[in-house]
């Protein structure tokens, strides 16, 4: 084969075979076709599209590139959830738990925060002594003991991913269904779970801004992962607003351990009781061993404390300290400022724009702009207000969590510059837009 010739028939418009794809790519990574003939590739392909099968067909190619985890040892089904990140998504830290407390077994890898969406990973290091670096047979034994784990990807699974990703990263070329979907779902695959659930987020905070495109995305993955064998379920979600109050990574794991407290209530309360779900119904499906009404054995799930036990096991199964789930103010790292912000007139909320509030967080230290940087657990923005809220003057709508009162005094102007106001009522929007499967 010769690159020339695969990138002009991409740039032309037609298709690459699988065994045409996998010579590009291992070729990528064994130095034999040059960083510029695959980020020429790249580029043809995010301009012409690539097409269905090419998608499926380098979703193999980028599995076969490294190790896969073996979770047949596990006792019980597996499941791993996958959310394209937003701002104030603490929903592993719910449905992880959940789900192991009805039995399933999670095993999820998971990344790091960058710009305005946080990482779950930023957020468990907030929790003293927490480990995310795990190797497969501590992963494994957790999940076997606990019924869920969530550690940092590894660099043997899917290290042809890393190295594209790096390349479109830097050359324009992130910005492909075909692309984001054979990245994503290669790494679900490689994960060894039996099924596999996805938040696909849409919204002015989200990876795909616009509600069509994330359906795009969102039913491609199903069909990726159907095809390999994994019943993928894929729920659409709003990201127009922060889902959750908590923005900033101590601020998500307390939000996480309030909410598992008590009967699920609130935007991030149901779409991770409906991410659980549509997951549990899946697994049924598949290997129709959990029996019930899924939503019924959630909510007890939740409600009993089951779930917040589960959290404080894995926790503590991670070298943490599971004392958060008591008292997550005594353990979880403070700032040295925290202020209330308060609405200087009244109105109905019409407007929090989620990435903005998520920027705000990031420049307040919560989040990177730079892979590598570190992050500062302690501070953030909690958002007491939501799209629909009516406020009256002199009401708190945010506690900024800074490092000093500058910072503090500058987070809570932004703050206040970012609500959308409205004299006339405002419908509360729908969280869950889609569900596809
Ligand atoms: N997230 C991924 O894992 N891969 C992409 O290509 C884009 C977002």
């Amino acid at each position: 084969m010769r690159a020339p010739e695969l990138i002009g028939r991409k740039r032309d418009g037609g298709e690459l075979t699988a065994d045409e794809l996998a010579w590009l790519v291992n070729g990528y990574l064994d130095g034999s076709v040059s960083e510029g003939q695959t980020a020429a590739w790249l580029m043809a392909g995010v301009i012409r599209g690539f097409s269905e099968a090419e998608a499926r067909a380098l979703t193999g190619v980028l599995v076969a590139s490294g190790e896969t985890l073996d979770l047949q040892r596990l006792s019980g089904p597996t499941v791993d959830k996958h959310s394209t990140g937003g701002v104030g998504d603490g929903t592993t830290l719910l449905v992880a738990p959940l789900l192991a407390a009805v039995g399933v077994r999670v095993v999820k890898l998971s990344g790091r925060g960058l710009g305005h969406t946080g990482g779950t990973l930023d957020k468990l290091e907030a929790i003293p002594g927490m480990r995310t670096d795990l190797e497969p047979d501590e992963l494994l034994r957790i999940a076997d003991e606990v019924g869920c784990v969530v550690a940092a990807q590894t660099g043997r699974l899917v290290p042809a991913d890393k190295a594209l990703y790096a390349l479109r990263d830097v050359t324009g070329t992130v910005a492909s269904t075909a692309l984001i979907a054979s990245s994503v779902m290669s790494k679900k695959i490689a994960a060894g779970a039996q099924t596999i659930v996805l938040d696909v987020k849409a919204g002015d905070g989200a990876f795909m801004p616009d509600r069509a495109a994330a359906e795009a995305l969102a039913r491609l993955c199903v069909s990726i992962g159907s095809d390999a064998g994994r019943p993928t379920v894929a729920l659409v979600t709003a990201m127009d607003q922060p889902l959750g109050r908590g923005i900033g990574n101590a601020l998500e794991v307390a939000e996480a351990v309030d909410l598992l407290r008590d009967a699920p209530a609130g935007r991030l309360a149901e779409v991770a009781l409906a991410l659980a779900e549509a997951a549990l119904h899946r697994t049924d499906a598949v290997v129709g061993s959990v029996g019930g009404d899924a939503r019924e054995r959630l909510v007890t799930a939740w409600t009993d404390g089951s779930a917040l036990e589960t959290l404080g096991r894995m926790i503590a199964a991670q070298g943490g300290d599971a004392a958060v789930c008591e008292s997550p103010e005594r353990v979880l790292p403070r700032a040295d400022v925290v202020k209330d912000v308060v609405a200087l007139h009244g109105g109905v909320v019409a407007g929090l724009p989620a990435r903005a509030v998520g920027d705000l967080a990031a420049s307040l230290g919560a989040g990177r702009s730079r892979p590598g940087e570190d992050v500062d657990p302690a501070v953030g923005i909690h958002v007491a207000i939501e799209v629909g809220d009516e406020v009256e003057p002199g009401a708190t709508v945010a506690t900024v969590h800074a490092r000093s009162d500058d910072d503090a005094q500058a987070a809570a102007n932004r703050f206040r510059e970012l609500i959308r106001w409205s004299d006339e009522p405002v419908s509360r929007p729908d969280v869950i837009l889609e569900r596809l499967q």
